[in-house]
């Protein structure tokens, strides 16, 4: 398991970040996908914004974007109306093979 799904499982989502570009690389990876160099793991700030979603069944899917780079798949959940644009919290991340994430509207 990479150090990347390790902490999603403890609900921490990181990402990779070389301190030489100065930039996020993302897919997350052990070196950078640029200049090659070593990359530290930081945080990734918990507020993203909704992309573009659909409902399955009961269920909410959506496209979101953190720290306008980041862009990963998650399952939002509300009981209000959604639209694009809006900015959500990630209530919970986790591994189970794959990557989770869990997002709700700020409110
Ligand atoms: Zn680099």
């Amino acid at each position: 398991m990479t150090r990347f799904e390790q902490e999603l499982k403890n609900n921490v989502f990181v990402s990779s970040f070389c301190t030489r570009c100065n930039k996020q690389v993302w897919p997350p990876s052990d070196m950078c996908n640029s200049c090659f160099g070593n990359i530290i793991w930081k945080p990734v700030t918990r507020i993203a914004k909704l992309i573009e979603f659909s409902r399955k069944g009961d269920e909410i899917f959506g496209i979101v974007e953190f720290e306008n780079n980041i862009r990963v798949m998650g399952r939002i959940v509300t009981t209000s109306a959604l639209h694009a644009g809006q900015m959500l919290n990630l209530i919970e991340c986790d591994y189970d093979g794959k990557a989770k994430f869990v997002l709700a509207p700020i409110v």
